[in-house]
């Protein structure tokens, strides 16, 4: 069933579970995450990015999102990720998606509270719920390109710099009325340098679970470990977007094909139509497995 974020994520909290937000790039991706919330029994937030796409292929994930929401039993909300100005913000409002994110993370606080708070009363006059982020999550090198109002982080004191206040935080919600807050607390958009895994403050966390209202959200989930995934919807976290793990878990799948096809790689660029489509779907089942490991993780299993 199609929902807004607001009605996923005000259990999520209450229940203190974390919801898993896998981002999608095409029908097949819509269908993976929709099959790996099936399987669990779990809630599920679809996440649409803008980056490298047009309002129409944008327009066209978001109803095809839509689509398969409304004919799955289990909750799933669709959530345009990062509208990164007021037209891109809009078109999410007037797509099918249920709910939408404004990232004004890098204006002054006054001006991120002008902006959103007008965008929040749009949103819900429309029956949309809306996400917004207070504190700076930025992007690990590399991932800049996918997310325009996003700093990279080099460096650990970059990280901390941006990291969200738990009064401006409680100040930020009253002032927007948003239905969801992207919180700062360690992560990182995008993939981490090899062997950097990423150092989450679990007190920062707790205290804001305490002192703010609304359900509270984790951006670039990927490379966090698995201890702390578990942790998370404990301290309070409702939310955490996901994608650079499932590609991952997808190109591994892949090239384990390749390497397990007897006639190997020359073979396997002149095989029959059948062994091409199993190549493809493989990608998906590796993009799939990854988001069913998360939910059980993030404790969001049998919670449908
Ligand atoms: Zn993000």
């Amino acid at each position: 069933m199609l929902l807004t974020m607001r009605e996923i994520l005000n259990e999520a909290r209450e229940k203190r579970y974390c919801v898993a937000a896998p981002n999608v790039i095409d029908d097949r991706s819509i269908r993976a995450v929709i099959r790996a919330a099936e399987s669990q029994d779990a809630p599920v937030i679809i996440d649409i990015s803008r980056g490298g796409i047009t309002t129409e292929e944008f327009y066209r994930l978001a109803a095809q999102s839509a689509a398969a929401a409304r004919q799955t039993r289990v909750p799933v909300a669709v959530n345009l990720d990062h509208g990164k100005d007021y037209q891109a913000c809009v078109e999410g409002i007037i797509s099918d998606c249920s709910s939408i994110m404004a990232d004004r993370s890098t204006l002054s606080f006054d001006e991120n509270v002008r902006q959103v708070a007008e965008l929040s009363r749009i949103a819900h006059a429309a029956g949309k719920s809306i996400e917004a982020e207070l504190g700076h999550v930025g992007t690990n090198v590399g991932a800049e390109k996918e997310i325009e109002t996003s700093a990279v982080m080099k460096t650990e004191a970059d990280i901390q710099a941006g990291f969200t206040q738990v009064d401006e935080a409680v100040r930020y919600v009253e002032l927007t009325q948003v239905d969801a807050l992207a919180v700062a607390v360690g992560t990182v958009h995008g993939a981490y340098p090899k062997g950097m895994v990423p150092k989450i403050d679990f007190d920062r966390i707790r205290a804001l679970r305490e002192a703010v209202s609304a359900p509270l959200v984790v951006h670039g989930g990927s490379g966090t470990s698995p201890e702390d995934m578990e942790k998370l919807g404990p301290a309070g976290i409702t939310k955490i977007n996901l994608m650079a793990d499932m590609i991952a878990n997808g190109v591994l799948y892949t090239s384990r094909f390749v390497s397990e096809f007897e006639e190997g790689y020359e073979g396997l660029i002149h095989a029959s139509t059948m062994k091409m489509k199993q190549f493809i779907d493989v990608f998906y089942q590796g993009f799939e497995d990854k988001i069913a490991e998360y939910i059980r993780l993030l404790g969001s299993a049998a919670k449908a």
